[in-house]
């Protein structure tokens, strides 16, 4: 199986939108894990990348609950114990048991999106039957299976193969590299970066020789298009890509105007998800107050079994006026640092520092 989870974000609807551009012949699967409890410009988004794309499995925890939603059904069985980062059974049986219960036994590859200008790690299943490959990174594998490749046990796979592979420019310089046992001084990545700086296909074909020798999914195919791929994806062609479609950005980074103490500012949501998500800054509450007050009202209304979605703070607490007034202050100073920062106008690059990393729920 090749499948590409879209989970509502700008990042894996584009890279859908990408792999389906790019790579027509790979019979790719899309799937939509749903909570039941995303904004509705998460699920105009899903609409229109179905146009685009063609079907997108829905999966659906719970099915057959009396409960309205998959998230209802769970909250029962939790007594209410509403979701936090440090019990996140949201994500948990909502999406990756979902996930894992699609894919079954079979082999497959899951495509992730995040970028090449981003500094993180995507979720890698547990399970051996499923391989993770991030298209828009220079460095498509994982990180284990990078272990693997550039363990020191591998060094004479990986001489051998750059011997009878590498042209003979720098093959010296190259062949030293690849000599050179991993020490704490010098360790994968600077290991990766520098066969990568070399010549990042020729590294994709050592690795898919290596993956033959072993049971990952893609040892088992006689040909793997993105080993000759040295596309990096960042930021601004994610949104090209988006914009070109004809998809579009998701509508929850739409810039809205208010106005506080005399001074202007724009805000937005910075990621899908639940809307009452309980990694969302207090300004995306406010947000979501301003703008969905009837989801802001459902998400005051779990708050009643005694358990709440921020830390120190109640939703009712927070929308008292003064309240509201204080964070739209303390948001448009950060953003004003974050401004100049960043010299982008544009909140949607702004929004990207404070990306929390789930690729599950925000890519
Ligand atoms: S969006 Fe937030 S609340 Fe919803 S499943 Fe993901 S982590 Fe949980």
């Amino acid at each position: 199986m090749h499948v590409l989870g879209i989970s509502g974000g700008k990042d894996s609807a584009a890279l859908a939108i990408y792999m389906k551009l790019k790579y027509p012949e790979l019979p790719i699967e899309y799937y939509n894990a749903d909570t039941g409890k995303e904004l509705k410009e998460t699920y105009d988004l899903l609409s229109k990348l179905e146009g685009f794309l063609g079907h997108i499995e829905p999966l659906k925890a719970a099915k057959g609950t009396t409960e309205a939603t998959p998230f209802d059904h769970f909250l029962k069985l939790y007594n209410n114990f509403l979701p936090s980062t440090q019990a996140r059974w949201c994500t948990e049986k909502m999406k990756l048991s979902e996930f894992e219960t699609y894919i079954g036994k079979d082999l497959a590859i899951s495509y992730v999106g995040i970028r090449g200008d981003e500094e993180r790690e995507g979720y890698v299943s547990t399970r051996t039957n499923i391989q993770t490959i991030f298209p828009f990174r220079r460095n498509i594998w994982s990180l284990e299976v990078i272990n693997k490749v550039l363990g020191n046990e591998n060094i004479s796979f990986l001489l051998k193969f750059y011997s009878q592979n590498a042209k003979n420019t720098y093959i010296e310089d190259i062949l030293e590299i690849i000599e050179r046992p991993l020490t704490k001084a010098f360790y994968y990545s600077k290991k990766i970066n520098a066969l990568l700086d070399f010549d990042v296909k020729l590294f994709n074909r050592a690795v898919f020789e290596f993956l033959k020798t072993t049971d990952y999914p893609i040892g088992k195919l006689d040909t793997f298009p993105l080993i000759e791929n040295d596309d990096v994806i960042g930021l601004a062609d994610v949104k090209k890509i988006l914009i070109d479609s004809n998809v579009g950005i998701p509508a929850y980074y739409n810039e809205i105007e208010f106005e506080v103490d005399g001074r202007k500012g724009t805000y937005a949501r910075s990621r899908s998800g639940c809307f009452f998500c309980f990694y969302q800054q207090k300004i995306e509450w406010i947000w979501l107050y301003e703008q969905h007050p009837d989801l802001f009202k459902q998400a005051m209304e779990y708050e009643k079994s005694g358990y709440t979605w921020n830390d120190n703070e109640r939703l009712s607490d927070l929308i008292k006026p003064e309240r509201v007034k204080q964070i739209k202050i303390d948001y448009l100073n950060r953003l004003e640092l974050k401004r100049k920062k960043f010299k982008s106008n544009f909140l949607i690059d702004i929004l990207e520092e404070d990306k929390v990393n789930c690729a599950n729920c925000f890519l």
